[in-house]
């Protein structure tokens, strides 16, 4: 059987390494548009800060030759013809296959006019990050403005601090994360973003990048213009499936898959952030497009591929941000019936209850019995009987050993 997978990101690496191992037989074809080794976008970041390749090229730069699949970069496929089993690439070349996998994930989400300017930059893709880092090296960049303070934002305004350039951060809402703090967590955020040195304009809303080629500021809904020397779109991203126009392929805002992540087209898997799954603690059909949640559909596309039948437990909502000082974890909803909380010198932890369930937690300065938490909240335990230990700092599993020993099995 030959399988094709369509991205080399942790989604489409994940379903070719397990697929390896499971059907060690089958022929295995791994297209990217992207140039280089599978490399995991997380990393990115610490990357270009220390020059370390362990982590981002995570599985080693010569992974597809260990797994003895075909991989070729540099090759965006350009459509899909699902009625002769087969994909386009550029000039008339195809591709066939027995079984497709959709996991081209996700890319730059721009609302606003003028992102397609030369030198607006993105930090979607190893490419794009390496021209932002690139820029800055050569010194053509000391002031930047970024719009969007969402965690990749974030992320890369710390790491335009670290590397000695001076940034701008506009945000519409009324907070940092906003989709993933809630307001008392993101003012610790905030207060670390200032002491680091970015200046954040909250509430703030960006209408567009403004010059001839190339951009020269950013246009705020006030008429303000925001100079700078490099601008970076960072609000928000959407899955990647322009190519899949015309092919039947179901898509609301990503692929709709079933519980077993097959698209409505026979032998045809989606995995990963280009995957609308179902949200294992609201029932919702949603794309979270997170690191967690690509790895664990490819797992069970693989298994579906290899005639093992897995059903997918869900998706989760969950991120932690990186390189801030403080550490900060936001696990499932931003809020519940009931809150507990507790905030001591630079640590605030709160969880948010439903009917004595957890439905999500925020944990910042101290993140100890996060797995704990996340697990708790997974299986549903009603936590009445230890929730004041919950907020501890130092919160573990020895912490509800003595209460309910059934919780930890
Ligand atoms: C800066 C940054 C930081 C992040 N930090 C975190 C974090 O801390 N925690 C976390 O959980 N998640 C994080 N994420 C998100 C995480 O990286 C993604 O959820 C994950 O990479 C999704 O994997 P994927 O394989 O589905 O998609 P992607 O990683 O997007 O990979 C898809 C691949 O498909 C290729 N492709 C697309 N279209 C085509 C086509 N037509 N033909 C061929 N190839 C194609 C793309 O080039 C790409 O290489 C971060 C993302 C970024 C950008």
């Amino acid at each position: 059987m030959k399988t094709l997978i369509i991205g080399s990101g942790p989604a489409g690496l994940i379903v070719a390494e397990e697929l390896r191992a499971l059907a060690p037989e089958s022929d295995i074809v791994m297209v990217s548009t992207e140039p280089f080794a599978p490399y995991a976008p997380p990393a990115m970041a610490d990357y270009f800060l220390t020059g370390r390749e362990e982590t981002l090229f995570w599985k080693g730069r010569d992974i597809c030759d260990r797994l003895e699949i075909d991989f070729r970069p540099s090759t965006p496929v350009e459509g899909l013809r699902p009625g002769s089993n087969e994909v386009l690439l550029g000039a008339r070349q195809t591709i066939g296959y027995d079984n497709l996998v959709l996991a081209s994930g996700s890319r730059l989400h721009s609302p606003i006019g003028g992102s397609d300017l030369a030198g607006v930059f993105d930090f979607k893709s190893l490419s794009a990050a390496t021209a932002l880092v690139d820029a800055v090296r050569k010194g053509t960049v000391t002031r930047a403005v970024i719009v969007g303070a969402g965690f990749i934002g974030v992320e890369v305004a710390l790491l335009l601090r670290d590397l000695g350039v001076e940034v701008t951060q506009v945000e519409m809402s009324d907070r940092v994360m906003p989709r993933m703090l809630d307001p008392e967590t993101a003012e610790i955020v905030l207060a670390e973003m200032h002491r680091r040195g970015v200046e954040v304009l909250l509430e703030t809303k960006a209408v567009a990048f403004q010059g001839a080629r190339p951009v020269e500021a950013v246009e705020l809904e006030s008429g303000r213009l925001l100079a700078g020397d490099a601008f970076i779109a960072a609000t928000g991203v959407k899955p990647n499936v322009e190519f899949m126009d015309g092919s039947g392929v179901d898509m609301e805002w990503g692929i709709r898959v079933d519980d077993h992540l097959r698209t409505n087209l026979p032998g045809v898997y989606a995995a990963g952030d280009v995957a609308q799954t179902m949200d294992r603690m609201t029932g919702e059909s949603y794309v979270h497009a997170i690191f967690p949640n690509a790895v664990a559909q490819a797992r069970v596309v693989a298994r579906n591929l290899a005639g093992i039948e897995e059903t997918y437990a869900g998706s989760e909502n969950m991120n932690s941000l990186k390189h801030l000082g403080v550490q900060v974890m936001a696990v499932g909803a931003p809020s519940g019936d009931r809150e507990l909380r507790m905030r001591r010198n630079g640590i605030l932890r709160k969880v948010f209850l439903t009917d004595d369930r957890i439905v999500g937690f925020r944990l910042a300065g101290d993140i100890s019995g996060a797995g704990v938490l996340r697990s708790l909240m997974l299986k549903g335990v009603g936590v009445g009987p230890y929730e004041d230990r919950l907020v501890t700092p130092g919160f573990g599993i020895g912490d509800l050993v003595l209460t309910v020993p059934s919780v930890v099995r």
